[in-house]
């Protein structure tokens, strides 16, 4: 019997020990957690919500701080060698072209460029995020699914919320958003093109 499908070892792992789906997995030589889930949905073991994730992982309003040097490390690691959808100077050209047609764009004053900026109005998110989507041409960029009632989400590639820079922007369909953030907490972050 496999370490897993015991029920008292899982829930120790999980629920006491507050490891991650990832990272049990990784402790069964398992290349994915779908068999954790698998197994945590047979025991009846209620999975964390996001929100409760992200209080473990990142306690006391970590979010939207700037990334420790640690973290920034795991993301560099996770992204190397990896190909990781269209930040590639072309789209971020054409991010930038098709923000100039507009009023927002060059003529806010926020705008920079597209590097970084702060604070930025809300009007200009709103424009920046319309044309990412578009420029992502409205499909999740890890699992190429068509962005259709439900709208798909701009994901900050380095989870700074800050960086808003196109090439730091990728449309994503919920579920890999949520998948995205849940590797997040072992700092094993997969995006495909
Ligand atoms: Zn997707
Ligand atoms: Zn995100």
């Amino acid at each position: 019997m496999k370490n897993y499908q015991n029920k008292a070892w899982l829930k120790g792992k999980y629920l006491d020990e507050k490891l991650s789906t990832l990272k049990i997995a990784d402790l069964c030589g398992l290349r994915t957690h779908v068999t954790i889930l698998d197994w945590l949905n047979r025991f009846k073991i209620k999975r964390r919500t996001l929100s409760e994730a992200k209080a473990i992982f990142h306690p006391r309003g970590m979010l939207g701080k700037h990334h420790s040097e640690e973290t920034k490390k795991k993301i560099g690691r996770a992204f190397r060698g990896k190909k990781i959808g269209p930040f590639s100077d072309e789209h971020r050209r054409n991010i930038s072209r098709a923000m100039k047609g507009k009023l927002i764009g060059d003529k806010n004053p926020h705008w920079n460029g597209g590097a970084s900026f702060e604070p930025w109005g809300q009007e200009f998110t709103r424009e920046l995020r319309k044309t990412i989507r578009e420029c992502d041409k409205f499909k999740c960029q890890k699992c190429g699914r068509k962005e259709r009632s439900r709208k798909h989400c701009v994901h900050h590639v380095d989870f700074n919320p800050r960086n808003n820079r196109p090439e730091n922007l990728i449309l994503l369909c919920r579920p890999c958003h949520v998948e995205v953030h849940r590797g997040e907490e072992d700092g094993r972050v997969e995006i495909k093109r």
